[in-house]
This record gives structure tokens, C-alpha cells and sequence, in this order.
């Protein structure tokens, strides 16, 4: 674990392995449950000292010094997790972002006054963000670095102290970046990194008394185990999707090949926002289809340390023998593949499939792998339905030049947010994520996370 601002090793250790190569990359130390209350009382002792411009300059020099070590961070990521170069270094320059924005956000924490009339006088109440406390973040493997950020940033921002777990897949660049921060001057009482099997460390953070709000981003599964163990605390809940892109019958096809493209292969298909299902209109659906397979075997997929490679593996070889059975079964229940569809290794060949029956597992269930099936759909009307009928509803991507068929989309769709002319994964962040149904409870974005993070005090008194 890192806490008081050092590395505590145990000699059992979690072994990281390269999913490309098998080349092992690292290790982390297998905390036990000792650890991890030592990690929370670590923070704990945390006592809101920082004011909100020291911790707006201290958000900020880590964003500088972020982008000094970038390659030593995007090759960290690229080690661990088998993304390609390209994807961890764009990583990188959004966890900068992410920090800056953290920054400047953190200057700006302030509720508001209201004038209340009370019996025969006048009263005012003004609300109070105050830190809620410790924090604990568990963060997914699919961006071993800016997982960590989206928390950790608004929880400095918000005056909170923090214990992140991060995926046992992908541990080590968390410890660094937590190295990172200590480095630029953020208090050792302020954040602390556990690692090691979430099955033995997972539930003392969950329930722990000294904790005061989880946020966690991961699987509807883990999600539901979590919110079950917390218990009575604040939560943050960033979960699975099976987002759609809806392609109408007067969309400019060429544009939104590419959108879909994108959206589906992009960090190699393991994005909660990524398009998990392409919804087009009957109408369109021969002549979109083949600018589709032309996009998507212009992505190149080979070792990920390769700069010019879009893509890497998946995070282990089991995830992508998943994700060729989810193809297969689509296939026996009608689909049609047009191009990929086999794996190599932890490597999933870049995939396009047409006629993808709308309750067949690949697109029912979120495929975390490089995917784009096409579903071909009547009209809007048969698009909302569609869209709207799995368990989850984080975020969807529209293609049509009609406002008014947009209007309709963005009403019908139940979903955290609908992107007109661009993919579901449209990011910034400026503006809040986050989903419902089954993807998830609250908002990320930054300014939405530090509210999040807070909790409102109000005070009254006489007027
Ligand atoms: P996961 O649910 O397997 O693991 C997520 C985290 O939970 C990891 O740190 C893991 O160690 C931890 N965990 C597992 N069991 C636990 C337990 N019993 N107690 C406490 N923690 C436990 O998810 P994953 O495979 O790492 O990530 C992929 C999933 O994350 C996908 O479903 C993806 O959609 C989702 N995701 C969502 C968002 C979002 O913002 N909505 C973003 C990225 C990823």
C-alpha cells in the first residue's frame, strides 16, 4: 500500500503480466485487511488544513507535472493493461485536463443564501458545502490512470481525503500517480492507495465506519455487491452500458460510419461509453453498412507498444475468448459477420456485424471488446424501443440532420445524457456524467463529482 506517503510492501505480491506479450511488468503488494484500516486511519487524521487555493495550486502543479512524466505514464498504462500507446497517451493528456479543470473548480465550491419568511418575521438560511470525509474510490482496469483522477482530482478539490483500490489488474499506475501528488505537495494524510485481491480487501473499505462515501466505477455486478456492503453511506455508482448510436434515414452516412467506428474500437472497445450497438434506419442500413466494414478494418491492432497501432489487446486473453463467444453466439442466433469475429491471444480482431438480432447476449449485455453491431431498425419510434429495452442507460449518440427527430431522441431515450452528431463517448470535463437504470447512481464531470463529494450545511439566523 502507499499511506503517510511511502510505500509499505508485503512480500506477497500481486503479479502484473503484459496481456500482449505475458512479459511480466511488475508487482503490488497483497495488502490484508491490517493494511487497509491502517490506510483508512491513515486519512482519517486528515484535518481539512488546505485551503481552496492551496488546493487549486496544488491540483494544478500535479497537472504540470502529470504532462512532464507523460510517456513514463502512458508507458506505465500501456505495461498493464495492453492498451496501445496511442490510447494511454491520450490518457494521459486527459488526466491532465481533468486535473486543471479539478483546479479551477476548486476555487469555486460555494452554496447559496435564501431569504425565507418565518411566522411574523424574516429569516436567512445560507447552505454550507462542507467536505463529507474520507472517501473511498475503487476504480476499473479500462483506464488504469484517469479512472483515478475522475476521483481523486474533485476529492482534493472538495477538501477530502481519499483511499483508492484500484483494479487488481492495473494497480501500479495509480501508485505512481498517488506518488505524483505527495510529490507536488499534497498532504500524506490526504490520500492512500490499498491494493491486492478485492475479495479479501474489498469489504473493510465497504464497510468501513471511518469511511463516509464510496465512489465506485465498475461492473453492474461488483456495483450492486457494493452498494449492498456500504450500507448507509454516500455513493457514487459509474456502471456498466450498452450504449447505442442511431443512425436515421437522412443522416450523412460517411459521417456516421466513422462515429460508429470510433465509438466501438476506440481503447479497444473496453469504454463504459463506447457504441455497444449501431441502430439504423431499414431504409439506409445497405448503403451503410459497407462504409461501416470500410472504417473498421482501417484500425490497425497489433502490439500496443507500437506507436502506430489504434489498438492494443483486451485486458486478458479470457476477456477476449469472451467477447469471440459473444460474436459466435450472435452469429448462430442470425447475425451476419462482416469482418473480424476471431481473437489472437488477449487480442480481439476489430469486428463489424450486420442483422444483429436486438436480444441476442452480444448486445443485451455490455461486450467490453472491439465490436460494432449493427442492428437494423423500422424507424424512431422502433430506435427508442430498442435502445431503451436492455437493463442499462448511460449515454447515446444520434446521427440526423432533423432537429425535430433529434428532439424526439433526446426526449424518448432514457439515458444520462444523447449526443447529437457525435458518439455516446462525446467527453469533457465541463459537463456531468453519469447514468441511470442499471449504469449507475450520481454524476461525475467535474464540477458534478465535487458536489458529490460535498454535503450541504445549512445555517439559518435571523434577517
Ligand atoms: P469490476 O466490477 O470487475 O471491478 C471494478 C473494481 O471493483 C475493481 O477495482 C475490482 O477490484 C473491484 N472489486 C471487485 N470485487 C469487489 C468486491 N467484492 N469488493 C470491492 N471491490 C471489488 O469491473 P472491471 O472489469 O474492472 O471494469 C469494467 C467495468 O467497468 C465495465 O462494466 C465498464 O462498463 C465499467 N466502467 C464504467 C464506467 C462508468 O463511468 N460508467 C467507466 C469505466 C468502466
Amino acid at each position: 500500500m502507499f499511506a503517510c506517503g511511502a510505500m509499505r510492501e508485503r512480500a506477497e505480491r500481486l503479479i502484473l503480466r503484459n496481456p500482449y506479450s505475458g512479459e511480466v511488468v511488475g508487482s503490488a503488494s497483497m495488502d490484508r485487511r491490517d493494511d487497509v484500516e491502517e490506510a483508512i486511519a491513515s486519512v482519517r487524521a486528515y484535518d481539512r488544513r488546505l485551503s481552496a487555493a492551496q488546493r487549486s495550486r496544488l491540483l494544478a502543479a500535479a497537472a504540470g507535472g502529470l504532462l512532464g512524466r507523460k510517456e513514463e505514464f502512458a508507458l506505465s498504462i500501456t505495461r498493464e493493461s495492453g492498451l496501445c500507446l496511442k490510447d494511454s497517451r491520450n490518457e494521459v493528456e486527459r488526466a491532465v485536463e481533468n486535473l486543471r479543470v479539478a483546479a479551477e473548480e476548486a476555487k469555486r465550491i460555494h452554496g447559496e443564501a435564501l431569504q425565507i419568511s418565518a411566522g411574523d418575521g424574516n429569516r436567512m438560511a445560507a447552505t454550507i458545502l462542507e467536505p463529507v470525509g474520507v472517501v473511498c474510490a475503487i476504480t476499473p482496469f479500462n483506464r488504469p490512470l484517469n479512472q483515478v483522477v475522475v476521483k481523486v482530482a474533485p476529492a482534493i478539490a472538495a477538501n477530502d481525503s481519499i483511499v483508492v483500490k484500484p483494479s487488481e489488474k492495473t494497480p501500479l499506475t495509480a501508485l505512481l500517480f498517488a506518488q505524483l501528488l505527495t510529490d507536488h505537495g499534497v498532504p500524506s494524510d490526504m490520500i492512500a492507495v490499498v491494493t491486492g485481491d478485492p475479495r479479501e480487501i474489498g469489504d473493510v473499505l465497504l464497510a468501513s465506519p471511518q469511511v463516509d462515501m464510496v465512489t465506485f466505477t465498475g461492473s453492474v455486478e461488483t456495483g450492486e455487491h457494493v452498494a449492498r456492503t456500504a450500507g448507509l453511506k454516500k455513493l457514487l455508482l459509474e456502471l456498466g452500458g450498452n450504449d447505442p448510436l442511431i443512425v436515421l434515414g437522412d443522416a450523412d452516412l460517411a459521417v456516421a460510419a466513422q462515429i460508429a467506428a470510433r465509438g466501438a474500437l476506440a481503447t479497444t472497445g473496453q469504454s463504459c461509453r463506447g457504441i455497444k450497438r449501431i441502430l439504423v434506419a431499414e431504409e439506409v442500413a445497405d448503403a451503410f453498412v459497407p462504409l461501416l466494414v470500410e472504417q473498421v478494418r482501417r484500425w490497425r491492432c497489433g502490439d500496443p507498444f507500437d506507436p502506430e497501432m489504434d489498438m492494443g489487446t483486451l485486458a486478458s486473453e479470457e476477456a477476449a475468448r469472451a467477447v469471440e463467444e459473444r460474436c459466435a453466439q450472435a452469429v448462430r442466433d442470425g447475425a451476419v459477420l462482416l469482418c473480424g469475429g476471431e481473437r489472437k491471444g488477449a487480442a480481439m480482431l476489430p469486428t463489424a456485424l450486420d442483422h444483429v438480432p436486438a436480444g441476442t447476449e452480444l448486445v443485451v449485455r455490455e461486450t467490453f471488446g472491439p465490436v460494432a453491431p449493427v442492428i437494423r431498425v423500422r424507424d424512431l419510434e422502433e430506435a427508442i424501443t430498442v435502445a431503451n429495452g436492455t437493463a442499462y442507460g448511460l449515454q447515446a449518440g444520434v446521427i440526423t440532420r432533423s432537429f425535430d427527430a433529434f428532439v424526439r431522441l433526446a426526449r424518448g431515450l432514457r439515458v444520462g445524457a444523447v449526443n447529437l452528431m457525435e458518439g455516446p463517448g462525446f467527453d469533457s470535463p465541463h459537463i456531468p456524467f453519469g447514468g441511470v437504470k442499471k449504469s449507475g447512481i450520481g454524476r461525475e464531470g467535474m464540477r458534478y463529482a465535487i458536489r458529490e463529494m460535498t454535503t450541504i450545511k445549512t445555517v439559518v439566523m435571523p434577517w
